[in-house]
């Protein structure tokens, strides 16, 4: 039998390099610390774990198809027009629902060489042609992108604070980036650390979404918000892009548990200060003191840090990566978005952060 006897995915389907989760066990450690997926070690609001319990009492009930309440709480919490925004089930189900949308065979995706591996993979499950751009020392480079836009770019895919680089690109970047697009191609901003950068020239993308035809900006839950679990995105968008999105997706793609964590969770703001505040201490903490033991940190303004191993002798990121997983620490690698010798360390608890730059230099011989 030939595999011609049997169904065939569509060309592009079996191009994709199944997506790889962040690991969860280090077999054989005492305790285990998932550095790995950039969840945040303050857990979610209270208030959104009892919206939890609440929302269990009636399961025979299908969710409300336009997730309303979720809509009005985010559109509050942020002076938004609830009609410009649409829930998804995570972010990511949000990605692969514009690649759907505006994407067909022939046509092309951009994104960048660091960029999250998601775009690819949706790129690919549209039928369309990844386009991959070069950036410049870790960073988004705005002229390599226009320089990549043909008649067939349909879509552009930028995550701003990036993963797994940590890097962002400014305000007036993306604008000049936004202008030198033609009308046509859509700018999707991803931004899924949004609450954790505190730099004046950062904006997430309300104003330009706001101010355009052709830009959206997605968002998560499963950051900042520690419901991860649950899976909820969300996008501010035209509403010429809500109306065609909202025809594809599955008509009941977020549910009722997820509406209600939602909503509570972004009214619980000074939860968020809490974790922006963690995070601002121990990001600065970990960057320092790896930097004393002599290893490269890319200036992160997420939750999370790209470490960088020497090119040379046995103390490699995988050499690493094996030594701390054999001690609990599980960080991640990152060949697959480019850099072999680096490893992704998320800001955890106090516990893990100590806990990490001590087997760190125990590695390191120092
Ligand atoms: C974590 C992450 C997301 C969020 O994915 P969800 O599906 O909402 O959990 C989106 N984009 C980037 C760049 C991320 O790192």
């Amino acid at each position: 039998m030939t595999s011609l006897d049997r169904p065939q995915p569509k060309p592009g389907v079996m191009d994709i390099a199944a997506y790889v989760p962040g690991r969860e066990s280090a077999p054989g450690a005492a305790k285990v610390w998932k550095l790995s997926s950039n969840e945040t070690p303050l857990g979610p609001s209270p208030a959104a774990l009892e919206a939890v319990q609440e929302a269990t009492q009636h399961l025979e009930r299908y969710p409300d198809g336009s997730a309303s309440k979720l809509r009005n709480a985010i559109a509050e919490a942020h002076g938004l027009n609830p009609a410009n925004i649409l829930c998804s089930n995570g972010s990511d189900e949000l990605l692969g629902l514009l690649a759907q949308t505006y994407l067909k065979p022939g046509d092309e995706g951009i994104y960048t060489e660091h960029g999250f591996l998601v775009y690819r993979i949706q790129i690919l499950a549209a039928g369309a042609t990844p386009v991959v751009v070069k950036e410049r020392n870790e960073r988004t480079d705005v002229d390599e992108i226009l320089a990549a836009v043909t008649d067939r770019t349909k879509i552009v895919f930028l995550a701003n604070p990036n993963n797994p680089t940590g890097t962002y690109l400014p305000v007036d970047e993306v604008k000049r980036l936004r202008a030198g697009l033609p009308r046509g191609v859509l700018l999707v901003l991803d931004a899924a650390y949004a609450e954790y950068v505190r730099r004046n020239d950062y904006e997430a993308g309300i104003e330009l979404v706001s101010s355009n035809d052709n830009v959206v900006m997605t968002r998560t839950f499963s950051k900042i918000y520690g419901l991860a679990a649950l899976r909820i995105g969300w996008m501010y968008a035209p509403s010429h892009v809500v109306e065609a999105v909202n025809r594809v997706r599955g008509p009941f793609n977020v549910n009722s548990i997820a509406i209600e964590a939602g909503a509570a969770a972004i009214r619980d703001k000074a939860h968020v200060e809490r974790a922006v505040a963690h995070n601002e201490t121990w990001r600065t903490w970990l960057t320092e003191e790896l930097e004393k033991l002599g290893l490269r940190v890319t200036p992160s303004v997420g939750n999370f840090l790209l470490v960088h191993f020497p090119m040379e002798g046995s103390k490699t990121a995988e050499a690493a990566d094996a030594f701390l997983t054999s001690r609990g620490y599980i960080l991640r690698r990152v060949t697959g978005y480019g850099f072999p010798n680096a490893l992704r360390l998320t800001v955890g608890c106090e516990e893990a952060n100590r806990g990490v730059i001590a087997a760190l230099a125990g590695f390191l011989g120092r």
